[in-house]
């Protein structure tokens, strides 16, 4: 929305900050019988969303966004850190305190055909919030409710339908309607076009820019769709693995993004013209669990820029892949969930799928040229594994190729005059970005 929009309707400072996160995390421990570590959902995020403006939140999916927006509005609870709205402590609050601040701050859901309750009318699911914190009186509600159905496009006679009746973007502007009954300041809007039809995306969309500018809203946007971010947010976070890696002013970020990590994610937005000119870059493997993120940069297992060794820099791209490759089988081997059969064939000294190393050097490294010097290393480390010391492997290839990426949690790091901050260790001036980008590709 337009700073002069924003003051002209609801005369606030621009500016000034309503949300402010800080070192907010939100585990969970969902007590499996193997593995006891949580699933670290958001590891640790400090931002700031301003009153007024769109923040969005974009990642890909499992990469800690709804847990975070569900954790700022309170409907999770926070492991550590704080979320100060307007300077209070909202992890905090507990009972009535809690419940009269929940009033500031709704969710909109990703969706309709699920979120809304078919066994309501359309006038009792908007009017459900009211009745919940006692607003006003019966009546009261009654108009309050017509009120919002007009806001949102919809029409009178519609108080005593069942949502089945609707369309998807009808069901959306109830949920929209819902969200805003006790007129709250903010607003988790959680994937709210993903689920319509493009045409129908539009519509919605307009309409939640036109409620920011009429009632000084603001949102959290959280989607996948990074055309429809780019559409309608002010700044973006990006996440990966429950945390932020990069954030910054939208239009600023696509243009020219800083992280390794958005580099990658914004490559993959198909170009209107297919004959464009784009670089595509292609991550390897999956995101590691969140529930055993890695040491050091949480984006250090796929990261096409990650920083080597100084005596490996020149080894050949496809070779160091290879390397990364084989550190991450280890790595994977040893967290993996290994079912009861395969503990207790470990335990009575059976014959696992730990024993085929030599299968996985040769599919790694049996086409590239290796030079000895690297050569001697994977061997020493092959070794390791044969004699079922799979930690002492990890360990010394971690000693070997391992770089600042696997080793420090890099910090935020100013990257712009605008304020922009990216989470990497390249921009450290010792670390600066290498001047060729050599992006890896699928193995
Ligand atoms: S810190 Fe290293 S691994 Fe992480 S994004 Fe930067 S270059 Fe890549």
């Amino acid at each position: 929305m337009s700073e002069q929009v924003r003051q002209e309707s609801v005369g606030v400072q621009t500016g000034e900050t309503l949300v402010d996160v800080n070192g907010l995390k939100t585990y969970y421990d969902d007590g499996g019988i193997i593995d006891s570590n949580p699933v670290k959902a958001v590891d640790g995020v400090d931002f700031e969303i301003k009153r007024g403006e769109t923040l969005g939140l974009v990642g890909e999916s499992g990469c800690g966004k709804t847990t975070l927006g569900r954790t700022l509005i309170q409907l999770e609870d926070a492991t550590a850190g704080e979320v100060l709205f307007d300077g209070t402590d909202v992890t905090e609050l507990s009972g009535t305190e809690l419940k009269n601040w929940r009033r500031n701050s709704q969710m909109v859901f990703q969706d309709p055909e699920s979120s809304l309750n078919d066994r309501m009318t359309v006038g009792e699911i908007i009017r459900e919030p009211l009745d919940v914190h006692d607003w006003e009186t019966p009546q009261e509600r009654r108009e309050r409710v017509r009120e919002l159905l007009d806001v949102v496009g919809l029409q009178p006679e519609h108080y005593y339908r069942y949502p089945h009746q609707f369309s998807g973007g009808q069901r959306q502007r109830i949920g929209i309607a819902r969200a805003l009954a006790l007129e709250p300041e903010f607003v988790v809007l959680d994937e709210p076009v993903s689920a319509l039809d493009v045409s129908v995306q539009a519509q919605i969309l307009n309409l939640l820019e036109d409620l920011q500018d009429e009632f000084g809203l603001t949102y959290l946007f959280i989607a996948h769709d990074l055309s429809v971010v780019r559409h309608i947010c002010d700044r973006v976070a990006v996440m990966y693995l429950g945390n932020v890696m990069e954030l910054g002013e939208t239009e600023e970020m696509f243009a020219n993004p800083k992280n390794p990590y958005t580099h990658s994610l914004l490559s993959a937005i198909p170009e209107p013209d297919p004959t464009a000119d784009k670089e595509r870059v292609t991550l390897r493997g999956t995101p590691p669990s969140p529930r055993d993120p890695p040491a050091g940069c949480p984006f250090t297992t796929r990261c096409p820029m990650k920083i080597r060794p100084e005596k490996y820099e020149d080894i050949d791209p496809d070779l160091w892949v290879a390397i990364e490759v084989f550190r991450e089988v280890l790595r994977e081997r040893a967290r993996a969930e290994k079912s009861l059969t395969e503990i207790a064939k470990e335990k009575l000294g059976m014959e696992t799928r730990f024993s085929d190393i030599d299968e996985i050097r040769t599919e790694l490294f049996g086409d590239l040229d290796v030079p000895s010097r690297v050569r001697e290393h994977v061997e020493v480390a092959a070794n390791h594994v044969e004699q079922n010391d799979e930690h002492a492997a990890r360990e010394y290839l971690a000693d070997e190729f391992g770089s600042i990426c696997d080793a420090e949690d890099p910090s935020m790091h100013v990257v712009s005059d605008t304020g922009r901050t990216s989470n990497c260790h390249r921009h450290l001036p010792d670390y600066q970005e290498p001047d060729e980008f050599t992006p890896y590709t699928e193995r």
